[in-house]
């Protein structure tokens, strides 16, 4: 992936270790940290460090790393205390997700009871 994108990229320059983020797993594929923002007592994006803007720019060479991120994110839930009580992986994509950040991220939430998935 061309330079340009890393240094364009939050979550590229997060991965990389220029913009700061509390860090809580760090891998050659991936990078795990808390949302700035978060929706519940537990929130933490998973990202794999290969610029992807979403799901729609998956690929089957990716394939390993969207399997390790549920993976991780099981090893996290447990690790933070929030596997027996449940917990949510999701990733928006595109406009009507209301995806933000166009670097491939899954939202780990937890630590309440987080209602339904949507609105109806
Ligand atoms: P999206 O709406 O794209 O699925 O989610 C983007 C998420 O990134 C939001 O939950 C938002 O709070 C989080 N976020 C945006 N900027 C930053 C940042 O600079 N640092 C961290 N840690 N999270 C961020
Ligand atoms: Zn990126």
């Amino acid at each position: 992936m061309g330079n340009d994108i890393r240094k364009e990229c939050l979550f590229c320059r997060i991965a990389d270790g220029e913009i700061p983020s509390t860090i809580v797993w760090e891998d050659e594929d991936l990078v795990a940290f808390k949302d700035i923002n978060p929706v519940a007592p537990t929130h933490i994006l998973i990202i794999p460090r290969k610029h992807l803007a979403g799901l729609n720019d998956m690929t089957e060479e990716d394939i390993p790393v969207i399997g390790k991120i549920s993976y991780v994110a099981s090893l996290l839930a447990k690790q933070l205390g929030i596997a027996d009580d449940g917990w949510r992986l999701v990733s928006n994509c595109g406009k009507n997700s209301g995806q933000e950040v166009p670097h491939l991220h899954y939202h780990l939430i937890g630590g309440k009871f987080l209602g339904p998935f949507s609105d109806r």
